[in-house]
């Protein structure tokens, strides 16, 4: 078994959950065995319907609804730590190659999962295990502790001229 390493995918600008995907492809395509766990999120994308089509293992934990970062409800924590939970089960069981754990950064900045959990995760984890973080506001102790950081940086998104998320390109 190789050594796997830890990357972040964080910043303000489009692509992050798609490259994690897109690396999620490669790997599955050279036989190795990846799952992901997506933080609060509930909705059926498109990039999940073509992983479980591929054979990679997906874990939504998440409502329809936006997670309000001033006024979280009980129920975004619950399921926050639901998935961290999984994401522990995930990576500890030596039953995955690749594991990504989608939005997860965001959940920590939003408080709904303590960050010293991540940080275990990423400290304790089977030395083989290659960890994908995905989301804005990565915090500085995981940046610190990751092998490979990639900010996605909003030069230009056609959001700013009132194009909204389209089906097949924004989910
Ligand atoms: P994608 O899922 O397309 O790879 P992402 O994971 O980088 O994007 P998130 O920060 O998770 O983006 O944002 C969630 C949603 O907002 C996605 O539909 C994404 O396409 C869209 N989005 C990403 N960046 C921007 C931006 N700078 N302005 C407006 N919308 C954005
Ligand atoms: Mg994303």
């Amino acid at each position: 078994m190789l050594r796997g390493y830890v990357h972040v995918y964080t910043g303000n600008g489009k692509g992050k959950t798609t490259a994690a995907f897109g690396l999620a492809m490669r790997a599955v395509g050279q036989g190795l065995r990846v799952a992901v766990v997506q933080f609060m999120k509930g909705i059926e994308y498109g990039e999940v319907i073509a992983a479980k089509r591929l054979g990679i293992e997906v874990y939504q934990f998440g409502t329809k609804e936006f997670v309000d970062p001033k006024s979280p409800r009980e129920i975004d924590i619950k399921l926050a730590n639901d998935a961290i939970k999984k994401a522990e089960e995930i990576v500890f069981s030596r039953k995955y190659d690749l594991v990504i754990l989608d939005e997860i950064n965001v959940a920590m900045s939003f408080g709904l999962i303590s960050v010293k959990r991540v940080i275990d995760l990423i400290e304790k984890k089977p030395e083989n295990v290659e960890l994908v973080l995905t989301g804005r506001y990565a915090p500085e102790e995981i940046v610190e502790r990751a092998d490979l950081v990639t900010e996605m940086r909003e030069i230009k998104h056609y959001f700013r001229v009132g194009v909204t998320a389209r089906k097949g390109i924004e989910f």
